[in-house]
Order: structure tokens, then sequence, then C-alpha cells
């Protein structure tokens, strides 16, 4: 994993930007990463995509931070201080806030490019450290309609068949996700299927890039996915598709399932869809006549009030036709951040432990105390999500924060309210290693390590375990998020909890943490991952091959080994439209910005590929290329340069969401949350569309 090339190592590792995590070599001279090259791991076989390719600039980019900075009070600016009194200020502010408002007056916010190493020290430091119940992280706003989806229905949170089973399958049911954008090196393997003459189908309001090459394109109307496919599940049965076996042997619920379904004919759907009837019937045959068939989702049905129901209505149709557990017939998710599938499995969830334990267990509590050394009194109960955790700092309930790998001020919808909230806090601490909007914002920043200074592991879309390795040693002044959290750990009295030296002796812990568990990772060490190249877990034993596939034995990971399908009945999006807002704002990324752009913002090839933000019209609202158009909501009004295009709906209009504000998608969006999961509502809101006189 660390070869010499004349007077430069090469250092295998994965790029950090998307959750397919392709196998790269940074190049290293003189103790710096200067370069990178793909490497021929199986996950890419040589490809990356332009976030990779320019991923290695920002380690020794010159807006790295290199000291803790801090300002005295909201009037102030920040300026450096050293480690010891940055960490002795914010030990401070925790043990003031906590005596006098009480421990869940503070919180902390983790983040999904974490390695799992760190993630899992997120949620201890919160409930061992601090000792409070409102942990969570960024992945909140990422998959977690898809992680509810996968546990009600199977037991286990994760992608039930690898990337490669793509090339096996007959039928590819690709819904909400801009794969040629979002996930480009993914496309090899949909191309590849296509290829061998798969049908590839795509359901996205927009005809994107992967739109182009499907051989049916359904072109919906935002926040009617449930619908959808419920009607195509509806057709599925009237022309007797089903496999009657599979259900008889291995479901429950199919019954309530089938009655939702018909509730649900092509021509409803047609309605609220805003499409031709005769499309759902062809996905129907499409998907249900294929010998093999796979459904791969990501935010573009997941990011809605609805969201884990969405999910849902997609796993009912590869169960009812008998698409699961086999090569080529499954389906995944494809998680959006680099650790997005690691990074929700150890517990820095508001409500789950280590292992994809619930908080609300006794008994996955108790283990999790014994584990960590704690009285289980002391461990706390579940605390909210991000986003209500902003309401509360809103209403003074949480008054501390402490943020590591997330930008908020970006990534969190209806900007005016998280705004309002952050700068209601008496003392917030934000990690990073760049100053993001979020950090600019905060009482305290401390510059941490990028993912080219640590080892660690990160959890990739197929849920296979890689190994990031270390390229150089952190920049003068910089530190490890392990090392601050361990160095909080010892001043607020709980040291001996959080003695690691470095990320392996964490992983130890982990996997000690996660044994018995659905998420094990007891067999995978650090040692076994430079042999293979990843497992994928469940992996219980140290000479267990991992499992790519699930459910090969025809059983799940509930107690009955049965899917427990979910009845769906479609309802509205929250934002209403009405004369004032009659458009579908919809929001999304763009191949050469990741997230909230914080890092891609700066790295020259991405902004001259991708300068500024813009927004999609269709051409029937008489805009030429290069207007201003004012994009208005019942939350704010911004302004972007138009970009005409008959690739999206005429009732909807598309930003994306990698900028801050006064040009951010996320002042439009609306923070209503699905009930089940929390996530908020991105996918949809109502707005009208201004001409406006200049960007
Ligand atoms: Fe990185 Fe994802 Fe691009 Fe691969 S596809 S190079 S993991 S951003």
């Amino acid at each position: 994993w660390r070869a010499i090339r004349g007077e430069e190592t090469l250092v295998a590792t994965h790029c950090c930007f998307c959750g397919v995590q392709c196998g790269m070599y940074l190049r290293v001279h003189d103790g710096k990463v200067f370069g990178v090259e793909p490497r021929d791991h199986d996950i890419n076989r040589m490809r990356l995509c332009p976030k990779g390719l320019n991923a290695y600039q920002q380690v020794n980019h010159p807006d790295r931070l290199t000291a803790p900075l801090l300002r005295k009070s909201r009037a102030d600016d920040l300026r450096p201080v050293s480690w010891e009194q940055a960490l002795d200020v914010t030990a401070e502010h925790i043990q003031r806030i906590q005596a006098e408002h009480g421990r869940d007056a503070f919180g902390m916010l983790g983040g999904a490019s974490l390695f799992t190493e760190k993630t899992y020290l997120v949620g201890k430091f919160a409930r061992v450290a601090l000792r409070t119940r409102h942990v969570d992280y960024n992945g909140r706003l990422c998959m977690v309609s898809a992680a509810g989806a996968n546990k009600l229905s199977f037991g286990i949170d994760r992608a039930a068949n690898p990337f490669a089973d793509c090339l096996l399958s007959d039928c590819l049911l690709i819904a909400g996700s801009n794969v040629g954008e979002c996930f480009p090196v993914m496309t090899q393997y949909l191309w590849g299927a296509r290829d061998r003459g798969a049908k590839l189908i795509v359901v996205d309001p927009r005809e994107t890039s992967i739109a182009r090459t499907a051989d049916l394109h359904v072109a919906l109307r935002p926040g009617t996915d449930a619908a959808f496919f419920n009607a195509v599940l509806h057709v599925i049965v009237t022309e007797g598709l089903t496999d009657e076996v599979f259900l008889a042997g291995h479901t429950t619920g199919w019954d309530e399932v089938r009655a939702a379904a018909a509730e649900c004919p092509p021509e409803r759907a047609a309605e609220i869809c805003g499409i031709p009837a005769e499309q759902v019937t062809q996905v129907a045959r499409m998907f249900a006549t294929a010998n093999r068939a796979m459904a791969w989702h990501a935010r573009g049905i997941e990011h809605h009030t609805q969201g884990v129901e969405n999910c849902l209505t997609v796993i009912n149709l590869c169960v009812a036709t008998g698409n699961l557990g086999k090569p080529g017939a499954g389906y995944g998710t494809i998680t959006g951040q680099g650790n997005g599938q690691g990074g929700r499995e150890h517990g820095q969830k508001s409500d789950m432990l280590p292992g994809g334990r619930s908080i609300s267990d006794p008994v996955h509590r108790m283990q999790v105390a014994n584990i960590w050394g704690i009285d289980v009194e002391d461990l706390p109960h579940a605390g909210t999500s991000m986003m209500e955790m902003v309401h509360q700092m809103r209403r003074g309930e949480i008054r501390g924060l402490f943020g590591m790998c997330n930008n908020p001020f970006v990534s969190l919808p209806n900007y005016a309210v998280v705004k309002e909230g952050y700068d209601k806090l008496d003392f917030h601490a934000q990690c990073d290693f760049f100053l993001s909007e979020t950090a600019a914002n905060a009482h305290l920043v401390l510059p941490v390590t990028s993912w080219a200074e640590d080892d660690g592991v990160m959890a990739n879309a197929e849920a296979r375990v890689v190994r990031h390795r270390k390229a150089q040693e952190p920049l003068p002044g910089v530190r490890t998020d392990t090392w601050v959290l361990c160095e909080l750990a010892r001043r607020l009295g709980v040291g001996d909890k959080f003695d690691y030296t470095g990320s392996e002796q964490v992983f130890e812990e982990l996997r000690i943490a996660s044994r018995g568990t659905v998420n094990d990772y007891y067999g995978i060490t650090y040692a076994r991952l430079d042999e293979t190249g990843g497992i994928a877990w469940p992996c219980p034993s140290l000479d267990h091959p991992g499992t790519p596939r699930l459910f090969e034995d025809g059983r799940t990971y509930h107690a009955d080994g049965k899917v427990h399908m979910q009845a769906v009945r479609w309802h509205p999006p929250a934002d209403p439209y009405d004369d004032e807002f009659p458009i579908t704002l919809t929001t999304g990324r763009t191949v050469a910005h990741f997230l909230s752009g914080n890092q891609t913002r700066r790295l020259g090839g991405l902004v001259e590929q991708t300068p500024r933000p813009w927004v999609e019209v269709h051409p029937s609202h008489g805009f030429s290329n290069g207007d201003a158009v004012t994009v208005v909501t019942r939350r704010g009004a911004a302004t972007f340069p138009a970009l005409v295009t008959e690739a999206i709906r005429p009732d909807t209009v598309f930003v994306p969401y990698h900028w801050p504000y006064p040009v951010a998608a996320n002042e439009l969006t609306i923070d209503a949350l699905d009930p089940r999961s929390k996530i908020p509502e991105y996918k949809v809101c109502a707005c009208r569309i201004e001409a406006a006189t200049a960007v």
C-alpha cells in the first residue's frame, strides 16, 4: 500500500468525496502530498471523476487552518490562540453551561465524512464526556430515510448487493439519483450492464446525463415518488407478474402492501405525477419481466417528508418480484458522503449506539455501558435530530455546541432559521480544516486534519469497509479530531475512557463494540483490510470473508428471517402550491462540487468548471441563458443566472446547493421533516420565479 517511485512515494488510499470510495494513490514528495493517480482497485478500476482528481489539492491548500481561533464576544474577530487555551476555554464553557442549564443544554454535531473511528468517538464523547442526549450528525440530511426503510424491511441498514451485481442484472431501476454527476464512477457499472443488454430505467424530474442514456426516463413531478412506485406495483399485481412463491415464503405484510397499491392505478398516478399513464405500465413490465432486476436510489427520493416511505415503495417492487438475495437481483441505496454508510453505523445518530444498536433498548444500553465502563443509568437517552436541535438553539434550550466536520450554514434548510439558532448560542466550537461559513460564525475554531493526514476506515455504498491511509504528517499546528476529543475528555474528568494513541486503537474498541450486532465489524482488522482491499460487513470472525451480498440464504436480519413489507400511501409535500407559489423548486448536486462546497469551492480546477450556482428553467418561461432570475419561496429569495433547458419540467426549477448566502439554495428550502427519519424536504418546495435586473 506504499510504493516508492523515483523520489516520490505513492500511498494507496481512497477518495474522500463520495460513497463510491474509488481507490487512488496520493503522490508524496518531501513529506507533502502533491498529486493523485487512479488505482486499480476493483471498485473503480483506474477511474476517477473530477472531484477525485482534484481532492489532493486541499491537503496543503493555503486556506488550511493551522491555529485555533477564538473570539471573546460576537463583536470581536477570531484571533489565533494556543491549543492549551483553546481546549481550556472549551472545557470551561461546557462545564459552565451544563452546571447552569443542565447536561442537555450542550449538544454535539458530527459528520459522515469523518472516518468511522471518529464517528464512533463522537457518539462516545457525547454520551460519556458530555453526558448529553443531544448528539446527531449531518447524515441526518443525507440518507437517513434509506436507513429507516432498510431497517424496517430487512432489519439491516445497508445496500443488499455490491456494485458489480449491476453487471449481472437484466434491468436496472435508478430512482432519484443523478449518478453521472454525484457518483460518476458508478456509471461504469450501469453502462456495463446496458452494454450487455440490460434495460435501464431512470425516474427523475430532470433529464440528467444518466437519464439521457436510459431506455426509459420517467420525468415525474418532484414529491410524487410514492404514488408512482405504488402504481407500478399496481400494474405488476394486476398483470400477474408478482413472485408469489417468494412472497408466501419470505415476507410479511404483503396483503396490506397490495391493498395500498390497489388504490393507485396508473391513471391516478399519471395525474399526481404529471406523466403519461403508459410509462407506469412500461416500467412495471420492464422491471417485473426481467430475469434479474435491481433498484438503486439516492437523495432524489429520500429528501422528502415522505422519505422513508418513498424508499419502502422501491423496496416493495424488488420484494414483490422476488428480486432479492441473488446475483444481479436486489436493492441498494447510493450513499452521498464519503462515509455516508459507515458514519451512521456506530453511534453518532441521536437514537443509536455503536453496532447499530438502539439507544432505547435496555439490553443494548447495558451492552454499550459495559463496553464503555459506565453505569447504564449514566448513559443518556435519545436526543433530537439535527434540524430539531437548531430549533432548540433558537428557543435557548441548547446553549452550547461542539461541531465536527459539518457546515450547517450551507447544508441545513431554511438558512435564516439556522443562522438565528447558531447566533443564540452562548458558546459554539467548530472543528474543521477550512474556515467554513459555520466555523466563521463560531466562538472557537479548532484546526483539524484532512483525510490524508490520518489513518482510518470508511464504508462505501456497498457497505465495504476500506482503509484510508495517512499520506503526510498533519500540517504544523493541526491536530487530529481524535486527539482533540481525548484532550477535552481529560479536561472533563474522563480521560481514562479516552486514552487512545491513534485510529487503530479506536478501531479495535469499535470492533468489540460491534461484536454480535447486525453491524458486526469484529472480523475486520487493519491488517485484513491491507490484505484484501476491503471487506463488507457483517464480518463476525477473523476468518469470515465478509458479506458482499445479503440474504443469499433467503433470510433477512429480522428474528423471523422475513422481509417485513410496509404499506405506503402517497401524501403531498409539506409546502403547499397556490397562485403565489405555483412552481416546484428542487435542489441537488453538480459534478464539480461536494455537499456544502467548503472543500471544493477552493479547488482551482473544480471552481473553473463550475464557479457559481444557477437556476435551471424550462424554455416555456421565456428566459434566455444567463438572464438574472429570482427564485422566491415562503422562506426567502435568491437570484441566479438562468440555464434554460428542456431537461427540466415546465413546472419545476432546479438550483444546486453547494454555495452559501446570498446565493444559497438553502435560503429557499423548507425545514419540514420526515416524521420517521427527520430528514428535511430539500427536494420539493413551492416557489415562483421572477425576472431580476442583475445576479
Ligand atoms: Fe471520488 Fe466519488 Fe468521484 Fe470516485 S466517483 S473519484 S469516490 S467523488
